[in-house]
């Protein structure tokens, strides 16, 4: 029997990146792992409602044994089985993160013998987490480089408070994976930026304003702009429990690799303030030349220890997000990361698996 890894879940970011990554690792490697003082530096620490579901379906998918598994559980147990292909439904019922749900489980489903379906209800557009554009024009295109099958359709989008917003995602099996080589050694440099703005729920004048006042930031900084699209339901036939209003800009770089800024709306703030700050967090990661999106970096912290070894990413910020999930890989596999540079500046992380890879068994 695989010896339990045992997490303590108030390490260094000490919120719930840590339960996800903990819970997908398990899955994965096939280690049982215990988590203890979930959330601990969280105002209501212990699993929230999007925690609960990643470890409910993430255990669905591997038919694991799993104690403590309830909102507030600030100690959960989860011993992983055989993952398995098939359709899977999961209704979050709040507004919890689906993307955030969608990043857990798509390495262990990747590894199932067969397609996983995943029918999502929840979140797509929530504070602190990916909104739905970021996550499939910027973490999917970066998950394809390395050679993943991953289709995802939104339904309807979901906010906060309500949720509401549906999502169907298609994982096909793992044939190759490629390393992740984002290095940076040459200056990374925009060619062209996108974006959506969307309004559910809502006028679509305020998606319209967000990208008018994006667009402007943008070109008195000389940027490129490709197309700005605007997402808004006929008002008379919208679907959405909503209202809900959002930005995400993407820029590709000559580097092959996308960088993002984004901003959801908010009661009180005016669209043009959202959509310029969407701008200006692009802009300043864009300053940097670096290949690497800072959100995107701690997302692929996981994938480091899955890929083919060695691999490299250079980001225009590292985050304590991402620091963290190096510590929690390091406490599954035998995993070397070099970090050159400091917390909140950019900088170069590299790491070598010394075990045998997942794929190679
Ligand atoms: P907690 O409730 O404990 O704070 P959580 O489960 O909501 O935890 P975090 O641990 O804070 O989540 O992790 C949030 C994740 O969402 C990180 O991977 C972060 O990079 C990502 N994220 C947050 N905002 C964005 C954004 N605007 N674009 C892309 N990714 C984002």
């Amino acid at each position: 029997m695989t010896k339990t890894v045992q997490i303590d879940g108030s390490l260094m970011e000490g919120g719930g990146s840590i339960v996800r990554n903990a819970i997908a690792l398990s899955a994965l490697l096939k280690k049982p792992v215990k988590i203890r003082n979930i959330r601990a530096k969280r105002s209501k620490p212990g699993l929230r409602n999007q925690h609960l579901h990643v470890v409910k379906a993430i255990g669905k998918i591997c038919q694991a044994e799993i104690e403590g598994a309830f909102i507030g559980s600030q100690c959960i147990s989860f011993i992983p089985g055989e993952t398995r292909g098939g359709t899977f439904q999961i209704d979050v019922q709040t507004a919890g993160s689906l993307t955030l749900l969608l990043q857990a489980l798509i390495p262990v489903a990747s590894f199932a013998p067969e397609p996983v379906k995943l029918l999502l209800k929840g979140g797509t557009d929530v504070p602190m987490a990916p909104p739905f554009d970021f996550f499939k024009n910027v973490y999917l295109f970066t998950l394809q480089k390395l050679g993943l099958d991953v289709t995802v359709c939104l339904g309807h989008r979901g906010h906060y408070p309500k949720g509401g917003g549906i999502i169907s995602c298609d994982i096909d099996p793992i044939d190759r994976l490629k390393p992740i080589s984002f290095d940076g050694t040459k200056n990374c440099n925009p060619l062209q930026i996108k974006g959506i703005a969307h309004a559910v729920q809502l006028p679509c004048h305020i998606a319209e304003r967000m990208l008018s006042s994006a667009a402007t930031f943008l070109q008195k900084k000389g940027y490129q702009l490709g197309k700005l699209k605007k997402d808004c339901p006929e008002q008379k036939y919208d679907p959405h429990i909503g209202p809900g209003t959002g930005i995400t800009l993407w820029a590709e770089t000559d580097c092959g690799t996308f960088l993002s800024g984004s901003g959801l709306g908010k009661k009180g703030l005016p669209a043009e303030t959202v959509g310029e700050s969407a701008a200006k967090e692009l802009h300043n990661q864009l300053q940097t030349k670096c290949p690497v999106d800072y959100h995107l970096a701690d997302q692929l912290i996981l994938w480091m220890a899955i890929v083919p070894s060695p691999s490299v990413i250079k980001t225009s910020k590292i985050t304590l997000h991402t620091l963290t999930n190096i510590a929690i890989v390091k406490r599954f596999i035998d995993i070397n990361f070099q970090v050159d540079g400091a917390e909140g500046t950019m900088g170069v992380i590299r790491s070598e698996v010394n075990e045998s890879s997942l794929l190679s068994g």
